[in-house]
């Protein structure tokens, strides 16, 4: 029931959040981890560099030190 996780609003227009594999093209979706994507079929990681996201209430905890 959490609308908004795939999507996102980026200048009143509605973009997917999901992304491909640029290893693999266009056709793969990487799977969406914490902060970070991963490709299923190749390996490939990718970070995601968010800023400031917005706080969860749920989990607010970042055990992952530098
Ligand atoms: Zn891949």
């Amino acid at each position: 029931m959490s609308v908004g996780k795939y999507y996102k609003i980026v200048n009143g227009q509605l973009v997917r959040a999901k992304k491909f594999c640029p290893r693999c093209g266009p056709g793969v979706f990487m799977a969406e981890h914490w902060r970070r994507y991963t490709c299923g079929k190749c390996g490939y990681t990718e970070y995601v560099r968010e800023a400031k996201e917005k706080k969860r209430e749920d989990e607010d905890k970042e055990d992952e030190g530098g």
